[in-house]
């Protein structure tokens, strides 16, 4: 038996060290490296069977194409040469046709690897595609940094094991962050409070000594109404204002004049003498550290959410404490310069870009030109994108054409014209780093590929050969690519880096020398003239301009990851099947029952769910756990059929948890929606 390490490859914050056990060419084992720094041997019960996944009997292990009409299901196998001469030349017709800009690219986060998740930029800029906003995740949450704090990166995530007060800021942890629970628990032990502020009690209020449920979307209104009550009642850190920040004046007064607590408690849901008491309980920390999740980002409001939320860490003087602090997430993007891979150069003129969030308009509205063409990697949109229904409608279109390149016959991969075997993250070389914590690690291949499947950046080599590009970096190997990437000078990395690299082992960044906040002020900017709105103030959300009663809040599942994981039946099951969450009394006021099939809907849609009942859940809200693949939901819609393509405030982000539904008993004998929307 061979033992090899690798890393977790997916869009998690904690990108954990692994040790792969093989035999016979298989991996028989997936467990974690004690030597991470980070996760120190220990992965979530996802990655835990990740032998599951890489060996599924699902596998696709062959290019396949279409058979059948469009999103049947039905392929018939077919060579790589085969697959790819179709691919080229289906792009060189659109191209010639109506302009390189009628096909799309579409991508995200399926592999957090740098050249395998990067691996179609050099490809369809080079071509001159139409450009992906790829925004499907937090954009808000950074603006909302970056308001605030500019380039300054978010404090090690280990700091909070000083801290006498976490506050988990709308994350569920315990779901999406398993090992910053562990540095909760430790900062428990400690002696330290953990409060929870969350929209529903969800599995991380376990590990919370108290929980407060806020009405979705209203995270910005609690952080000014606490601002209001330091500031009114001499609370606030006034050395560390007048030392390190700008604006605190004019925050002062706005949040005076405009959130007091009943002014925010009008919108949170929160009775004001909680929030004058969590206020004083901040206040009365040592070092209260602030955990922010991506849940307050998804709104209409969701950058001055987060932007308020730091704007409070920094009222309370959290970052100049041992300890203290708030965290949105590393920021340790700026330790590498992928635009040798990008290549953003080769671009023959500009382009124009697609928002991710809207590619159901994009596909069914879109002009000048219509998408005729689309190429899928590392995604699932028919799964994962908001607007399910206009997804699905243009995936139908039988004059688009599309390729993906999958693991599994993914709900997208279904809609294919050709589908692309691709190989897992044990098969392919790469570079890693996380935007949890702040470890890099490079991986070799600890398996030969299975079946044909091909990594994401050999079948960009392939595809350039055939358009017959013939710029270098289309003849580099994966190895050859990290190798340059790595070449480029950056203040990150320190004595000793490239060493321990090579071995295959995690390797912490170097925090690089300068102002300690990089902010066009140096300071940290409570008010930002070169923000929209200077200052922080309470906005509303899209659910707060009405429509059916319940706000949806679309939460992570336990035991997948959005879409990612739905291959795996034990996982499934073990998320509980699709149900969607409400307060007894919504139940009630519904004539509805625990465990009974339910259809929730709004103008975009409707959905089957199973329900459950539960206190977890406050009134007036509707939780739906988990991004279930179509191919496995009770009726033929996943959650995304009820979210909207509107836009998060800045970032240009997707508002997945600012829609509103209603429930209704199904109808016994009710048919599920059909498989190929209807209009
Ligand atoms: S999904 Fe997250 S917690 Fe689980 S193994 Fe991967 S990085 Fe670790």
């Amino acid at each position: 038996m061979a033992l090899a390490r690798s890393v977790c490859p997916y869009d998690c914050p904690d990108a954990c060290g692994l040790l792969v056990e093989v035999e016979d060419g298989r991996a028989v084992r997936v467990r974690g490296d004690p030597d991470h720094p980070y996760s120190r041997g220990t992965l979530c019960p996802k990655m835990n069977g990740y032998d599951r996944t890489v060996h599924s009997p699902d596998r696709l292990l062959h290019p396949l194409v279409r058979a059948g009409k469009k999103g049947e299901g039905r392929f018939r196998r077919a060579s790589w040469d085969e697959a790819i001469a179709l691919v080229a030349g289906r792009f060189r017709e659109v191209a010639a046709r109506d302009g390189a800009e009628a096909i799309l690219p579409y991508s995200y986060a399926g592999s957090m690897g740098l050249v395998q998740r990067n691996a179609g930029m050099p490809f369809f800029h080079r071509l001159g595609a139409s450009r992906l906003e790829r925004t499907i995740c937090t954009p808000a949450q950074d603006a909302g940094w970056k308001a605030v704090m500019g380039a300054t990166p978010g404090p090690g995530p280990d700091v909070a094991v000083d801290s006498d007060l976490v506050v988990l800021w709308g994350i569920n942890a315990v779901a999406t962050n398993l090992h910053f629970v562990q540095r909760v628990k430790e900062a428990r032990r400690r002696g330290a409070q953990v409060l929870l502020v969350e929209t529903y009690a969800n599995d991380t209020a376990r590990v919370a000594d108290r929980t407060l449920l806020v009405r979705p979307g209203s995270d910005g209104a609690l952080a000014l109404g606490i601002v209001h009550v330091l500031a009114r009642e001499g609370l606030a850190d006034e050395a560390f204002l007048a030392a390190e920040t700008v604006g605190w004046h004019d925050l002062r007064a706005r949040a005076l004049a405009e959130a007091s607590p009943a002014a925010a408690s009008a919108v949170t849901g929160l009775p004001p003498a909680e929030i004058e008491g969590l206020a004083r309980t901040l206040a009365a920390a040592r070092a209260p550290f602030i955990r922010m999740g991506g849940g307050p980002s998804r709104h209409a409001n969701g950058a001055m959410n987060v932007r308020s939320v730091v704007a409070l860490a920094a009222v309370l003087g959290a970052f100049g404490r041992k300890g203290g602090g708030c965290f949105t997430a590393t920021h340790s993007s700026q330790a590498f310069d992928l635009s040798p891979l990008v290549r953003e150069d080769l671009l023959p003129r500009p382009a124009r870009t697609v928002n991710m969030n809207q590619l159901g308009r994009a596909l069914g509205e879109l002009s000048g030109p219509p998408v005729r063409a689309m190429y899928v990697w590392c995604s699932n949109p028919a799964a994962v994108a908001p607007d399910q229904n206009a997804v699905l409608r243009g995936l139908a279109r039988e004059d688009l054409f599309l390729a993906v390149h999958e693991r599994f016959m993914t709900d997208t991969a279904r809609f294919a014209d050709v589908v692309l075997p691709a190989t897992t993250s044990l098969e392919h070389a790469d570079l890693y780093r996380s935007y949890g914590q702040y470890t890099v690690q490079r991986v070799a291949p600890v398996l030969a590929p299975l079946g044909e499947a091909k990594p994401n950046w050999e079948v960009f080599r392939l595809l350039a050969a055939a358009m017959g590009f013939e710029e270098p970096l289309f003849r580099m190997s994966a190895d050859e690519v990290i190798d340059l990437l790595l070449a480029q000078p950056s203040p990150w990395r320190g004595p000793g880096f490239a060493a321990r690299l090579a071995e295959g082992r995690a390797v912490e960044l170097a925090q690089p020398a300068g102002p300690r906040w990089r902010t066009p002020s140096g300071k940290i900017e409570l008010s930002n003239p070169a923000e929209p709105e200077p200052l922080p103030r309470i906005l509303p959300t899209y659910a707060d301009e009405g429509g059916p009663p319940l706000r949806l809040v679309t939460a992570p599942a336990l035991h997948t990851l959005n879409s990612t994981f739905m291959e795996r039946p034990e996982l499934r099951e073990r998320n509980g099947g699709m149900t969607l969450q409400l307060s007894p009394a919504d139940a009630a006021a519904r004539g509805l029952a625990e465990g009974q099939r339910v259809v929730a809907w709004n103008a975009l849609g409707e959905v089957d769910f199973v329900l459950r009942v539960t206190d977890r859940v406050p009134p007036g809200v509707a939780v739906a756990e988990g991004v279930w693949w179509i191919a496995h939901a009770p009726g033929a819609r996943n959650v995304n059929a009820l979210t909207s393509q509107r836009l998060t405030d800045r970032g240009n982000g997707s508002t997945f948890y600012d829609n509103r539904i209603d429930v209704r008993a199904q109808q016994r004998g009710a048919r599920a929606a059909p498989a190929t929307p209807r209009g």
